[in-house]
């Protein structure tokens, strides 16, 4: 394997000299360069009350988005218990409504904060039962990986 050499068409360092060199066919530039005009960008959206806005404005939107994810994945995960309900009722599948759990990720936390034992205690005690005592539903999945 061959040497080579590379300099920052910026600054002229050799990859020997910075951390990273990205290079695209004849044209390279170091981590050091990218660094700094980072910086130059970010001076400049700092400067730009225009684009400030539109930080704060993407930024709400981004903590939107994520509370109402985490919304919708409560209430998917609601329906997701009741359905092991279901199946515990009218199969006698604990063990089986149990990993459908587990593989959601859902914990035994999570369905107490649901308050569902008035919909079901008996079928959700029976869920709990079928694996793993006091543990969370995750930790099934957890031993199968
Ligand atoms: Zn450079």
């Amino acid at each position: 394997m061959r040497d080579v050499t590379l300099s920052c068409s910026f600054c002229g360092k050799s990859n020997n000299d910075v951390g990273v060199m990205f290079t695209e066919r004849t044209t390279c530039i170091c981590d050091e360069c990218v660094a700094f005009c980072v910086e130059v960008i970010e001076e400049r959206k700092a400067a730009c009350p225009m684009i400030r806005r539109l930080d704060a404005w993407l930024a709400a939107q981004a903590d939107e988005k994520s509370r109402r994810d985490k919304v919708a994945e409560a209430e998917f995960n609601r329906g997701y218990v009741i359905a092991c309900c279901n199946l515990v009722n009218l199969f006698d599948q604990p063990v089986y409504a149990f990993d459908l759990l587990a593989a959601l990720g859902v914990t035994k936390q999570q369905v107490r904060a649901m308050d569902l034992a008035g919909y079901d205690e008996a079928a959700l005690r029976k869920i709990e039962q079928g694996s793993g005592g006091d543990s969370p539903y995750r930790t099934v999945r957890s031993r199968r990986l």
